[in-house]
Formats: C-alpha cells, sequence, structure tokens
C-alpha cells in the first residue's frame, strides 16, 4: 500500500500577529490560508489557526483518511497547542474549552461551494465549560444545537431527501416552535435548546446509526475529511467546470479558533466591501447583524443593517423607510459602535491599500472586540470591475498594466447586454421593490426550483433564499429574486460574480413553493408567469418590459484604449452584413477577417437562383443562375466594404456542403420543379445525388470552387465590382479574396488563377483598378503540413481552427455534442475544444502552418477566423504564435482587444 514518507510542512499556522506562509502561497494554502497568514503578519486581529495545505487535499484523495491522519497528525496537535495558548483555551476542556471552525479554501474563491462546520470541541461536558466560561447559557446551548445541526449536515449527511423536504433539523425546531407556539429561533428557551440537543442527537443515531461523536478529535478528523470530500462534491465540480478550474487543485482546511458575533448586544457579524462590488464607485459598504453569526448574514435569513451611514440612508429610501424610523430601528455600525466603525474602517484601509485591490471582508464583534475573520479580492460585476480598474489607475494604486491585467476578458460581456429601455420602464407596473444586489436587465418566466430552471426559455429563479445548491439553476435562469438576503447574501453574491440580474431581500413577496404561488398583497403570481427584475434599482415588475441596447460607460472607453498601446496584434471581425460590422467597428474592429459569403445566399430571394445554380445541369445553365446572383452579391459587398471603410475586408469564396441548399421538402422540390421547367423527378434525382455520408468531409470549400469554377468567377467579379463601384464615390475599400479548405498547394494555385483572371478582366472592362490581396484558410491538417509550399503562392494565411480542431481531433462539429458533454463530465478532456483551442494538439499544426509559411515568405500575413478568436487563452496563444491579428463575432472584439493587450503585457515580464 502506499504511504506518505517525504517529510514536509502540511500544517502552517497563523495567529497574533505572527504567521509560517503568506499571500504568495495561495496554491499550496488556498486564497483563504493564504490571506489569513498575510493579515495576521501585518497586524490584522485575526483568530489565531491554522491551514491544511491543498496538497493533503491531493494526497487524501489518492491514498485515503487513515494514512492522511497519521502524516498530519503531530503537525496539527502542535498548532491546536498553539491556538491554545493565543485563546488562553484547551481544546476538549469541561471548564474552558477552546472552539474551533474548519472551513474549505481552494486557491481561489468559491463561495458556499464547499463544507463549513462552526463550533467544532463542543460536547455534553464543554457546553458547561461555555456556560461558565461565558456566563451566558443560553449562548452556549445556542451554539450546541447549532454545531449538531451543522455537524450533522455536513460530516453526517443528516440533509433533506427531496426538494420539497425540509432539513431533517430545521424539521425538529419547527415542530419545537409549533408546540411552544413561538415564531423566532431566538425564543426558545434554554430548557428548549437543550432538548433540542437531546432530540438533534437523537435524530443523528437513528438515521446514522451511530451516536454523535463527542471525542472533540473525532469531531476535527471528521470535519477536515469532509472538507477535503466537499471538493469532489456536485456544487463544487459544477462551479469548477463552468470557471474552467482543473479537479487536481484541491481545498486547504482552514481550522481556526472561534470568534462568536451571538454573545449578546455588544456582539455582532458582518461582511463589508471596500468598493461597491455592484457599480465600483468608491465606497466603503456593507453589513452586519447584531448578536448573530456569519451565516445570518449570509443566508438572508434576517435582513442585515448597513455598516455605514450613508449606506443605511440610501437603503431605507430603497425600502422606503423614514429616516427616524430608520435611525431608530436599523442604525448602521457607524452610529451603533462608533468605535468598532472607525477600526474596522481603518482595517479596510489598510487591507485595500495592501492588496492594492477591492476586498472583500468578513468580521466579527466579540464582546466589544473586533476580529477580522477573511479578506479576499472582493467578486464584482463587469462594470465594477472595469470601473474599479480605471479608477485605482487614476488614484496611482495600479499602472496601467496591473488595469489591464484586472479584466476578465469574458466578463466584458455583461456590458455589452441589453437594459430595459427607458420608455418601457415609465409604463412598468412595479409590484414590490426589493435591493438592487446584481445590476441587469432580465425578463422571463417564474420558476420555484434551481433544478426548474431550464423549464422555459427566459426564466426568473424566485426563492425565499438561496443556497449553494441552487447554483447550476441560478447560472441557467436569467434573473434571480429572492424575498430574504441583504446585498451580501448567497444569491447576491454568487450573482454578481456570475454577472447575473439579482434582486434579493424583497420583504413584500410571499412564495409558497407547495403551490408555486408567489403572492404580493393580494395579487398571485404562478409558476410560468412573466415577471421583469431590474438589478440597478431592486424594481420587480409585472410582465414583459422590453429592452434597449446598453449605454457605455466612460470606464470601458478608457480601458479599451489603454488596450491599444500594448496589444501588438490586431483585432478583426467576422461579419456577413454591414449591420454586423458597424457594430464590431463601434467596438474598435481593425478590420473584417472573415465574411462568411454562403450566409449571403440563404435569403429567400437568393436561395431560389443557388438552387437554380446547383441543380443546372450545364454550365450555361449554372452561369444563367449565377447572373442573376452576380448584382445581390456586389451590393452586398458594397455595403460591408463601405461600413469598413479603408479596413481590409477577408471575403471568403463560398463554403458549404451543397446539398444544404438543396430543398428536402415535396412542396419546395415541386415550385422549384415548376419554376425551372423541369421535372419533379429531376429534382428528386438531383437532391439524392447530392446527399453525401459526410457533407462536413464532402463536395464543401474550394472543391466546389474547383469543380464549378463560374462561382468563383462570380464572387470574384462580384467584389472587384463593389471594389471599384466604391472606388468612384471615393470610398477606399481593401478586399481580400480568401479561399475556403484547401489540403494541397494546387488547390489553392487553381482558384488564384481564376480569381486573377477574373479580376483582371474586371479591371480591364472598367478600365480602372483596385488593390486586392489573394490567401487561404488553413483548414485542413495537410494543409498546416504543407504550409511552406502554400505560402509561396499566397497573401496571407487565416487559421480556420472549427475545421482544424475537427479534422485533427476527428470530431465532427455537427455531432461532437452527443459525446462531448460526457468527456467533460469524465475529465477525458478539459475544455470543450470547439470552444478553447487545444493548444498542445490542434495548437501545434497552427504553430508549425504560421512557422512553415514564414519559412517560405517572412513577412507572411497571419490571423484566426475560427470561433477561438475571442476566446481569451486562445488569443494569448495567437499572440504567442506571432499571429498578425485574431478575429471574432461583433460583441467579442472588446473581449479580444484586452485578452490581446494582457498577452502582449504578459510576454513582456
Ligand atoms: C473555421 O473552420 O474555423 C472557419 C472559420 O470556417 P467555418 O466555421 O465557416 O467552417
Ligand atoms: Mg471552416
Amino acid at each position: 500500500m502506499d504511504t506518505i514518507t517525504e517529510v514536509k510542512a502540511r500544517v502552517y499556522k497563523f495567529g497574533n500577529k505572527k504567521a509560517d506562509g503568506n499571500s504568495e502561497m495561495k496554491n499550496l494554502l488556498g486564497g483563504k490560508g493564504a490571506n489569513l497568514a498575510e493579515m495576521s503578519a501585518i497586524g490584522i486581529p485575526v483568530p489565531p489557526g491554522f491551514t491544511i495545505t491543498t496538497e493533503v487535499c491531493t494526497e487524501y484523495n489518492s491514498l485515503g483518511r487513515e494514512n492522511v491522519i497519521e502524516a498530519i497528525k503531530e503537525e496539527v496537535e502542535e498548532s491546536i497547542e498553539a491556538i491554545e495558548k493565543v485563546m488562553g483555551t484547551t481544546f476538549g476542556d469541561k471548564e474552558n474549552p477552546l472552539l474551533i471552525s474548519v472551513r474549505s479554501g481552494a486557491r481561489v474563491s468559491m463561495p458556499g461551494m464547499m463544507d463549513t462546520v462552526l463550533n467544532l470541541g463542543l460536547n455534553d461536558e464543554a457546553v458547561l465549560g461555555l456556560v461558565k466560561r461565558t456566563n451566558n447559557e443560553r449562548f452556549a446551548w445556542d451554539s450546541y444545537r447549532r454545531f449538531i445541526q451543522m455537524y450533522g449536515g455536513v460530516v453526517l449527511g443528516m440533509k433533506p431527501q427531496t426538494k420539497e423536504d425540509i432539513d431533517p433539523f430545521e424539521e425538529i425546531m419547527e415542530h419545537l416552535k409549533d408546540k411552544r407556539g413561538i415564531q423566532l429561533d431566538t425564543e426558545f428557551t434554554i430548557q428548549d435548546l437543550q432538548d433540542l440537543v437531546y432530540d438533534f442527537k437523537d435524530a443523528v443515531k437513528k438515521q446514522t446509526g451511530h451516536d454523535f461523536p463527542t471525542d472533540p478529535w473525532d469531531q476535527l478528523w471528521g470535519a477536515v475529511m469532509a472538507v477535503f470530500d466537499s471538493w469532489n462534491g456536485n456544487r463544487a465540480i459544477y462551479y469548477r467546470k463552468m470557471n474552467g478550474y482543473p479537479a487536481d487543485w484541491g481545498t486547504a482546511v482552514n481550522v481556526q479558533a472561534m470568534v462568536y458575533g451571538n454573545m449578546g448586544l455588544n456582539s455582532g457579524t458582518g461582511v463589508c466591501f471596500t468598493r461597491d462590488a455592484g457599480t465600483g464607485e468608491n465606497v466603503f459598504n456593507g453589513e452586519y447583524l447584531i448578536d448573530a453569526q456569519g451565516e445570518d448574514v449570509v443566508a438572508g435569513v434576517r435582513t442585515p443593517q448597513q455598516i455605514t451611514k450613508l449606506g443605511s440612508e440610501r437603503w431605507a429610501e430603497l425600502a422606503k423607510i423614514e429616516e427616524a424610523d430608520r435611525a431608530e430601528n436599523y442604525p448602521s455600525l457607524e452610529e451603533l459602535m462608533p468605535s468598532i466603525y472607525a477600526e474596522l474602517n481603518d482595517y479596510q484601509q489598510t487591507l485595500e491599500d495592501h492588496y492594492s485591490d477591492m476586498q472583500d471582508m468578513e468580521f466579527t464583534i466579540q464582546e466589544g472586540k473586533l476580529w477580522i475573520l477573511q479578506t479576499r479580492n472582493g467578486k464584482r460585476t463587469g462594470a465594477a470591475m472595469v470601473k474599479i480598474a480605471i479608477d485605482q489607475l487614476k488614484e496611482g494604486v495600479i499602472d496601467e498594466k496591473e488595469a489591464l491585467l484586472r479584466i476578465e476578458p469574458n466578463k466584458l460581456d455583461e456590458l455589452l447586454h441589453p437594459v430595459f429601455d427607458t420608455n418601457a420602464l415609465q409604463r412598468a407596473n412595479v409590484i414590490a421593490q426589493g435591493l438592487p444586489a446584481s445590476p441587469g436587465a432580465a425578463t422571463g418566466q417564474i420558476v420555484f426550483f434551481a433544478d426548474e430552471a431550464d423549464k422555459y426559455k427566459n426564466t426568473i429563479l424566485t426563492r425565499i433564499e438561496t443556497s449553494p445548491e441552487d447554483l447550476e439553476g441560478m447560472n441557467i435562469a436569467k434573473g434571480i429574486l429572492t424575498a430574504r438576503g441583504g446585498m451580501t447574501s448567497h444569491a447576491a453574491v454568487v450573482a454578481r460574480g456570475m454577472g447575473k440580474c439579482c434582486v434579493s431581500g424583497a420583504g413584500a413577496l410571499k412564495i409558497d413553493y407547495k403551490n408555486r404561488v408567489l403572492r404580493v398583497d393580494d395579487k398571485e403570481y404562478h409558476e410560468g408567469d412573466w415577471i421583469s427584475l431590474n438589478g440597478s434599482t431592486g424594481n420587480i415588475i409585472e410582465g414583459k418590459v422590453a429592452t434597449m441596447e446598453p449605454e457605455l460607460s466612460g470606464e470601458f472607453g478608457e480601458i479599451m484604449e489603454l488596450s491599444n498601446n500594448y496589444s501588438t496584434m490586431q483585432v478583426r471581425t467576422n461579419a456577413d452584413s454591414p449591420k454586423d460590422a458597424k457594430v464590431a467597428r463601434s467596438f474598435g474592429a481593425q478590420g473584417i477577417g472573415l465574411t462568411r459569403t454562403e450566409h449571403m445566399f440563404f435569403e429567400v430571394d437568393r436561395i431560389k437562383a443557388m438552387r437554380e445554380m446547383i441543380l443546372a445541369d450545364t454550365i450555361k445553365g449554372r452561369k444563367h443562375a449565377l447572373e442573376d446572383l452576380l448584382p445581390m452579391q456586389r451590393t452586398d459587398f458594397e455595403g460591408i466594404f463601405e461600413a469598413m471603410e479603408g479596413l481590409p475586408v477577408t471575403v471568403r469564396l463560398l463554403d458549404p456542403p451543397l446539398h444544404e441548399f438543396v430543398p428536402h421538402q415535396l412542396a419546395t422540390q415541386k415550385e422549384l420543379a415548376e419554376d425551372m421547367h423541369i421535372s419533379l423527378s429531376a429534382v428528386k434525382n438531383k437532391v439524392a445525388e447530392l446527399q453525401e455520408f459526410n457533407p462536413m468531409l464532402g463536395h464543401r470549400g474550394c472543391r466546389l470552387g474547383n469543380t464549378y469554377p463560374e462561382i468563383t468567377e462570380m464572387q470574384t467579379r462580384a467584389i472587384i465590382e463593389a471594389a471599384l463601384n466604391l472606388k468612384e464615390k471615393g470610398i477606399i475599400a481593401k478586399p481580400e479574396i480568401m479561399v475556403p479548405l484547401i489540403g494541397t498547394a494546387n488547390e489553392f494555385i487553381e482558384q488564384k488563377q481564376i480569381i486573377k483572371e477574373t479580376a483582371d478582366k474586371v479591371f480591364e472592362e472598367r478600365n480602372d483598378s483596385v488593390e486586392y490581396q489573394i490567401g487561404t484558410m488553413i483548414e485542413i491538417p495537410r494543409a498546416a503540413l504543407m504550409a511552406d509550399k502554400i505560402a509561396e503562392h499566397a497573401d496571407f494565411f487565416s487559421f480556420g481552427t472549427n475545421d482544424l480542431t475537427q479534422m485533427a481531433f476527428g470530431y465532427s462539429r455537427d455531432d461532437a455534442g452527443k459525446f462531448l458533454a460526457v468527456y467533460l463530465e469524465k475529465g477525458i478532456l478539459t475544455h470543450d475544444p470547439f470552444e478553447v483551442l487545444d493548444q498542445e494538439g490542434v495548437g501545434q499544426l497552427v504553430k508549425m502552418g504560421t512557422e512553415r509559411g514564414r519559412v517560405s515568405k517572412p513577412n507572411l500575413k497571419v490571423g484566426i477566423c475560427g470561433e477561438h478568436g475571442g476566446e481569451p487563452s486562445s488569443v494569448e496563444f495567437c499572440h504567442n504564435t506571432n499571429m498578425n491579428y485574431v478575429s471574432c463575432s461583433p460583441f467579442r472584439v472588446p473581449i479580444a482587444r484586452i485578452a490581446a493587450a494582457q498577452a502582449a503585457i504578459k510576454s513582456l515580464n
């Protein structure tokens, strides 16, 4: 059997203004552990503790529980002793017990995705010690019942069995509340709490067959292993997949002395942000609750109060609460505990300055002493991300390069989504008001359960509160609405991270899961009814509301401008219409890298001519049909060239399999036969003749142009005539004619000759000329291998990585969906290769093609126009391959621009 032999630290201590680790050690200590160490070292009051490394998690996965305990036992015992010294308490002691928390902490924050156990160390004896020490019997028993509940759920698997069930412990509590005729947890008497402890333990014994563990060390090992197990739980796996984090990272485990926010009115707990995570505004903000534990704030069971006076006033305005009423019933921490607030305000500034980024902090006040439990770079919306980066640049906190590196390119997508039309909003019927937890506009049909979020095309997930189990559904839904919970509730934090519209804490909503009804005052909304959410104001609106294009902020323009200072690659767009071309230009596209001409033939008035061309048996017949298509194509190109005035436009010759154009329905076949004055059976025969077993590898691309040269002739003529027509109007067009799907140099040479001859003919007819280039797609593996031979004849290469991926993997683009999902789930593939370029495999072909091409033509222009051209990691690869440009769909242009600048910055370092 494998055992662990080598000697190295697996446990790192922190606390008392000292630490074994630091913030650089995120991979080993996890984000939380590294930050706790760093905070402790810079003098922030962190409850003492230790971190078991992520490597131990990996060891656990391969070697199992007993071996891992054996390997870390001594270090853990030593670390517990260190905590005992700082806190003046003893683990498992009857008189003065040390209580600890056990939390997960991966190298990146995965909020709520893994498990936590609090109050560990309590048992029937230790609880009496806690009573003595705190002189607070109620608090001690309440902590004990919370511990059993949490440990039971996380470590012993005491969870609801179906989605309609409630938590088995909650059920016991509800039962007792009914019996006692009370409503709130806070109304339980000490005797009630003691009864609950007894009943909880009884329930554990009944359901698991074992007694609840009383030895604190057994409890500790159980919790540590449960945290390791939660790394491979469904929630964590889904979150990893969504964000592309590999499974072998593992999670660290943080064990820390407990501090209590629920020890009376001079205790409390809260979450705060050094800047606004929704808008990016530079204002300290957050929420707290008096006499509560941390999860009470995040779970949103009680609606928390604001930390600052300013935040409190803003909140009251939204909640329509009078100032006097607010000040009395919902005072801010600033007003209620001014000296604690001042201390907290100092720490938030220290921490933001230290990390030079917006921080998301958790704190607890235990009987008048402030403890900072954790800090991390705060999750934020796309808009906040851009604003904070630009603001911190202007404040001189970070430099231009860092500002650009702060942008997560894919998050820019959020800024480009539609917002509610201001006119439509004026007519909107606002039925209730919640907190503007995550900005954006969402319209959808109500669903009440996360696993039904895909029941309709657009859904609004409507919950009393959300929990980490709801993550997948939250991701699918268009918007999230909760009745409970503040700006730092699970729903709010996760939604902001996803860039998803969310309205939280709408107290007027009464949600009835059983009958699937949402009630607001005397109105009812059922599952499937339409509602709209305005995540920027917190408005909940009846029915659908029209949307409009967003207005981009000044900061967005500034960050885009900044990217030009660094990127060495150009960003072009894939556009088939003047409209798309204009959108892309407004986002800063520097040309068109791919116009797919086949898309132009699918329009109703053209498909007929196209079909006639395909069905024609003679060159004469084909040419006749092509003559009809010529003027249409010319107008298309004129529109696109005009929209891209002066910028290069790559037009690709016809590519799709011909059978896509022929009619498959009898009625259309009859119509075509009549139009062409041929028999129905002739049409049917032709359709059958064109049928291919594998159209993706069939009669498409330059194989069409080489078998039907008149198509290439017509398209070239349309391109060149369009450019000449614009020239007459004083508009410069820069066409680049691109041949698709070549595998041999001869295929290209043959097409090039037709293009050249046709262009020369047009120049002669018009007695005028324009500059143009002739290049090729590199999308068949053989073309990449033969790139030096092909480059001798080509002005440019454009990598078609969609086809290159298809052919290198041997996965049909049309059919891969059937098995790719399973491959991703099983980890056979880490990414969908059609989405993220497979750098190590397909990437070799791209690299080789570029290098070989430039051997014969050193200045060969090289770009990419497959879908990967707008995917950040693939853009970085293209930069490192020395490409001249990437080309992507219009809405991905800003993403590619930032990714290109980031790649250039990274290669400077
Ligand atoms: C490609 O294959 O990458 C490409 C851009 O062409 P299409 O997707 O049209 O086949
Ligand atoms: Mg292709």
